[in-house]
């Protein structure tokens, strides 16, 4: 497929968050071909493109005034395989979720809790993500990147990528530098151990009466889990969690817990604690909130909606409310998760 230009683009559907936002240029691009041809048509040199993936996890504050580029790259396949594992090979604008499905539909083991979190395969090993007590980068191999500071292609392996919670180098030091172009994670075959560790999935299993948990198993209970929980951004504007569960250190949990002595919390290797944010901002009183067109979710204080009408500058607004609130009544800063783009 050829390189896609559309001029004065509309990205309202292109963001879960249903935002109005507009740019001068949208460049929709199929393979790492598409990138070198824009590279020798100077296209680089002239522009700082925005990348673009599913839009799930970004706040467009306003329009932008730099195109867009959004990564459709197809393709999923296995590379290489053994008696144990197999090494799953997609293209960075393939649907995270149809790999996922794919992956149990084979009986590969390995990324079954990440089901039904919305966005690329290009996008995953920003934030590393993670649901359910897994997280990418315990399946992750490597990727394959084109360099925007020097027009090359490079590979980047586990150990290159420095990820943490909800973090990786792709977003702190080679942010908008990098274009994700392919993505490899190392699958088990046989004698893949299910994690069921999350209390949510756990009950869940135990009250269907589920004691040896199959792949697909435990990929039904996140689906119908995260059904139950989240809001389908079809039909309620969202970016899943807007913030990223704070973690502080003990003496700051210690002096919490004195006011609030039902704070849940878990403890973190180094000996700090993390806290769900989802907590404090309930604790705060926004829970199922809503101001003009924006509110917080019922059912997950986290989780930040567009009823329907709200532009990213009011979004963004009630979110540094939450986030002042929450300052106010624990002293935790809350960071944003979600890219917010100005
Ligand atoms: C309902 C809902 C539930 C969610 N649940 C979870 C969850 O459980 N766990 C979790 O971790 N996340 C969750 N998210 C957040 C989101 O789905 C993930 O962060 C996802 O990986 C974002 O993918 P995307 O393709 O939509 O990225 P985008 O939103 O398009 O982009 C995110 C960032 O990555 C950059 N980017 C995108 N593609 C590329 C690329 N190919 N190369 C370089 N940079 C790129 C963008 O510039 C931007 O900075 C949820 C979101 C929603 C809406």
């Amino acid at each position: 497929m050829a390189i896609r230009i559309t001029k004065d683009a509309d990205l309202t559907h292109l963001n879960t968050l249903g935002l109005p936002a507009v740019t001068s240029y949208l460049v929709e691009i199929f393979s790492i071909n598409d990138l070198h041809e824009l590279s020798r048509e100077g296209f680089f040199e002239k522009e700082n493109p925005f990348i673009l993936g599913g839009g799930s996890n970004i706040l467009f504050k306003k329009n932008l005034s730099r195109p867009v580029l959004k990564i459709s790259i197809p393709g999923i396949s296995v590379t290489e395989e053994d008696d144990d594992t197999a090494l799953i090979e997609s293209g960075a604008g393939e649907n995270w979720h149809n790999l996922v499905f794919r992956t149990v539909d084979y009986h590969y083991g390995g990324i079954e809790n990440l089901a039904l979190i919305p966005g690329t395969v290009g996008a995953a090993p920003i934030q590393n993500i993670g649901a359910y007590g897994v997280e990418l980068e315990q399946v992750f191999e490597s990727l394959h990147c084109f360099d925007l500071r020097d027009h090359s292609e490079k590979i980047y392996r586990h150990s290159d990528c420095g990820f943490g919670y909800r973090d990786s180098i792709f977003k702190r030091e080679l942010k908008d530098r990098v274009i994700i172009t392919k993505v490899f994670l190392r699958l088990k075959k046989k004698n893949h151990t299910p994690n069921t560790s999350y209390h949510a999935l756990a009950t869940y299993l135990e009250n269907r009466k589920i004691t040896s948990p199959t792949i697909r198993d435990v990929y039904e209970a996140v689906v119908a889990i995260r059904r139950s929980k989240l809001p389908d951004p079809v039909l309620l504007g969202n970016a899943g969690s807007f913030f990223k569960n704070p973690v502080v250190e003990k003496s700051v949990h210690q002096r919490i817990c004195i006011d609030y002595p039902d704070i849940p919390s878990y403890p973190v290797a180094d000996g700090s604690i993390k806290i769900p944010a989802g907590w404090l901002i309930e604790k705060a009183g926004w829970k199922g909130k809503k101001v003009g067109n924006v509110g917080t979710y019922s059912n997950q204080a986290l989780v930040i909606v567009n009823h329907g009408g709200a532009t990213g500058d009011e979004i963004y607004q009630y979110a540094m409310r939450i986030r002042e609130s929450v300052k106010n009544m624990f002293g935790v800063e809350l960071v944003p998760e979600v890219n917010i783009v100005e």
